[in-house]
């Protein structure tokens, strides 16, 4: 299928050279057909499922590919954890398309060097999840690693009882992650570090290969920096909760990474939680800028060195640097969030409007996305502002004599790109979860799936998957999916 592995050639210490461990019956369950034609994959391939199966759960490999097992390391919250890396995940690869390279990677493929106490195995249920979340994320418009299989692998692994096994397949820019620098940097490898930024920089951010010395990894840094400022303002945008943003699974390409307890805010609150280890909230939705740049601090201290030789001034430029993120990250976010009320533009005023709006919706504990849709649909020329909350009547005048400053027909175009219709509520997860792994079907993921395709559209199925959970998700937890 033509791949190549660009990681061989960083040098044996990024990775241990692994194939991934054969399973009893591998069967295609989810199979992502438009993303194996945005990758180019050969008909005869994709045309097979048996062939499909039997690459995508690991028990052959493609003849061009050398699979490895990536080393990383990371903050795991907050604490230094010295030895992470790939222990349940090979690497086939990467294939070219559209002018860059994608990872192919396989999840629960089976142990590495880097399991530890792991079996390397992952349960059906967590693949789904995976697979489903990264889709409804891509369409929604978020940057994402995407999902191209789950294969069920006939083994079953112990998880809280015995579930079933699978592999997910996962596609993503790169699998380069803050953690990977990380890895380096505590070995005070400054030269592994170097060769790192030189080939995240040509896979991710070629235009700064014009830049040189201290110059270059100036810019890098900030461009790292700036992707993750973007990500999390486009996770606060739809109301996505990471529940595990550790370094290890911050993606230098600015993708998100690693589905695991994640979820969607229903009712507005930043102090949304729903991870069941994430016992301080330090993960917690309204967290989540401040811990980017948490995050971000992680990769200037690994760059330091690398900024200026004299300590002293490598550490005011990291800090310098580091700086620029709240402000950044305040701007990027008002215009974001003036965007989800029709805004082009924003001002200092503007940004109390939407404090205030925020405000009332925590108050009330209103519904995120119903609400935004709802004020999405009341500027509709066809629509009326009936169906909004009366607690809004007051701040809606404030919106409406704002929006008066602007051309009519703008606010509408606006807010319907930017405030979904429907988004992968955590109760329908768990639901079609459950379908799949108890009853073997993909029926109803399947579906979901459609819906989630177009989530700036209501077709006729939409409204199935609209509604909040009756108890606001009050006793909704989620897992690692180890
Ligand atoms: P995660 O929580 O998926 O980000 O994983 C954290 C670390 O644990 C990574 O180094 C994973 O490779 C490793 N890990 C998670 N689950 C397993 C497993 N079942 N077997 C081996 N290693 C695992
Ligand atoms: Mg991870």
């Amino acid at each position: 299928m033509n791949l190549k592995n660009s990681y061989l050639e960083l040098g044996d210490q990024f990775y241990e050279k692994i194939s991934p461990s054969p399973v009893s019956d591998p069967n295609l369950f989810l199979w992502n057909q438009n993303l194996a034609l945005e990758l180019g994959l050969p008909k005869e391939l994709t045309d097979d499922t048996q062939a499909l199966s039997q690459y995508f759960s690991g028990n052959q490999v493609f003849p061009d590919s050398t699979p490895i097992a990536l080393a990383y390391t990371g903050h795991q919250f907050g604490h230094f954890n010295p030895r992470l890396g790939d222990g349940r995940a090979h690497l086939l690869g990467e294939v070219e398309a559209k002018d860059s390279s994608w990872d192919i990677q396989l999840k629960g493929s089976g142990p590495t060097m880097f399991s530890r106490r792991g079996d390397g195995r992952c349960a059906l249920g967590p693949a789904v999840r995976e697979f489903i979340m990264s889709e409804a994320m891509h369409a929604l418009g978020v940057p994402t690693t995407r999902a191209l299989a789950v294969v069920t692998t006939g083994d079953p692994v112990i998880r809280e009882g015995v579930k079933p096994g699978a592999v997910v397949t996962r596609v993503a820019a790169s699998h380069l992650r803050v953690g990977t620098f990380e890895y380096f940097a505590a070995q005070q490898d400054l030269a592994a570090v170097e060769s790192l930024c030189h080939y995240a920089a040509d896979r991710h951010f070629p235009e700064l290969k014009q830049l040189s010395g201290s110059e270059f990894y100036k810019a890098f840094f900030t461009t790292v920096m700036r992707k993750q400022i973007e990500l999390i303002c486009q996770w606060m945008r739809v109301g996505f909760i990471h529940g595990v943003m550790n370094t290890d699974n911050t993606a230098i390409s600015g993708e998100t990474i690693d589905y695991g307890p994640c979820a969607m805010m229903n009712a507005y609150s930043p102090d949304t939680v729903f991870s069941s280890i994430d016992t301080q909230g330090r993960y917690r939705f309204g967290h989540q800028p401040q811990i980017g740049q948490w995050n971000m601090a992680r990769l200037a201290e690994c760059l330091m060195p690398l900024f200026d030789e004299d300590s002293t001034l490598a550490r005011e430029i990291a800090q310098a640097l580091l700086n620029a993120y709240a402000p950044e990250f305040q701007e990027k976010y008002f215009a974001m969030m003036g965007s989800k009320i029709g805004l082009s533009s924003v001002d200092t005023e503007d940004e109390r409007l939407i404090n205030d709006l925020l405000e009332i919706m925590r108050k009330s504990a209103m519904d995120y996305t119903q609400t935004f849709h709802l004020l999405t649909e009341s500027q509709n020329s066809s629509g009326s502002d009936a169906d909004l909350p009366s607690n809004l009547s007051h701040w809606k005048q404030r919106w409406h004599s704002r929006l008066a400053k602007q051309e009519p027909e703008e606010a509408y175009k606006l807010m319907r790109s930017q405030n979904p219709v429907v988004i992968p509520r955590n109760h329908h997860i768990e639901a079609i979860i459950e379908s799949c792994v108890i009853n073997g079907s993909t029926a109803e993921a399947e579906a979901f799936l459609a819906v989630l395709k177009s989530p700036y559209l209501e077709l006729d199925i939409t409204k199935h998957y609209q509604d909040p959970p009756a108890d606001g998700d009050r006793h909704y937890q989620t897992f690692c999916g180890t």
